[in-house]
């Protein structure tokens, strides 16, 4: 029986054991496989399940725990997830525990649709920028950049090749609640190639070897995509090769790279500043 025949929609279910079946899907989840194969993630903490909501995310399941009971905020989503079709879990700390792996799980969890963007109907228009990273493998890497993309407006993030999965719970916990403010789009290399083809605006790739200071492009001519490279390997020539500009952020000291999220930190705020000098007087 699959993840969906399981589940009867549109009720609260009251669960105490691991060994449900209900349970032992959930708990699946933590391996990319059986996310992939359902195609959802979860999201832990009731604020985050309630943004998720706002935002237009679709609920599978809400877990709550026991003591969330008569809690006016919890029985407002567990309404709303009902709404949607989604079943309610009502469990013991012991299987939220379990669940989550966690010793002091949070009070709600939620297990949500993942979502992607088409790379092909991508079309950038002209303060926007994306940022694309190659084989990212750190899910909090990958969490810290969608993160800070969220914070300082750029439109969203392109996996490249094969990356960590941002519907992990380790990449979701360190979106801290950006990943449902932030499109995310996935290609191989043959695909991104031929998509940056068709990308009207500038491609900045991020490279130790690249001899332009990043405080001397012109970041303010059109769209920009910021490519960054893998942690351990940077940027290939192939992909390299594929940008207009490829720039370095420079380093005193005897670190040999700075961390890939707070390469992308730096370089984002510096493309907002130099584009947007209006858009980051703005920021708070
Ligand atoms: N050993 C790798 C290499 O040789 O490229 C180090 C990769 S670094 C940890 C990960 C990514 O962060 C790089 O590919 C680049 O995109 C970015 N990065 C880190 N430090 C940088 C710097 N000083 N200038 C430009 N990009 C940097």
């Amino acid at each position: 029986m699959s993840f969906d025949e399981r589940r009867v929609p549109g009720r609260v279910k009251e669960v105490t054991s691991l060994s449900n079946p209900l349970i032992k899907d959930l708990k699946a989840l933590v391996m990319k496989k059986h996310r992939d194969r359902e195609r959802v993630f979860m999201a832990e903490g009731l604020k985050l399940v309630l943004d998720a909501l706002d935002a237009g995310w679709a609920i599978r399941t809400l877990v709550y725990a026991k003591a969330g009971r008569g809690n006016a905020t919890v029985e407002k989503a567990a309404a709303r997830a009902v709404a949607q079709g989604g079943l309610v879990l009502e469990v013991s700390e012991k299987v939220l525990s379990a669940i989550t792996r966690r010793d002091n799980p949070q009070m709600v969890v939620g297990v949500f649709e993942q979502r992607y963007r088409d790379l092909k109907d991508i079309r950038a228009a002209q303060d926007d920028v994306w940022v694309a990273l190659d084989r990212v493998r750190d899910p909090g890497n990958l969490g810290t950049i969608i993160r800070t993309v969220d914070a300082v407006g750029a439109r969203g993030v392109i996996l490249v090749g094969e990356c960590t999965d941002p519907y992990s719970i380790e990449t979701v916990r360190a979106t801290m609640g950006s990943l449902f403010a932030v499109p995310l789009a996935r290609a191989n290399e043959e695909t991104f190639l031929a998509w940056r083809q068709r990308f009207a605006g500038l491609v900045v790739g991020t490279h130790l070897k690249g001899w332009v200071d990043y405080r001397t492009v012109n970041y303010s001519s059109g769209p920009v995509l910021l490519f960054m490279g893998n942690e351990q390997q940077g940027l290939p020539e192939r992909l390299a090769e594929a940008c207009d500009r490829l720039v370095r952020i420079p380093q005193a000291g005897r670190a040999d790279s700075l961390n890939l999220a707070v390469a992308t930190g730096v370089m984002l705020y510096e493309i907002r500043r130099a584009a947007l000098p209006a858009a980051s007087e703005k920021m708070q």
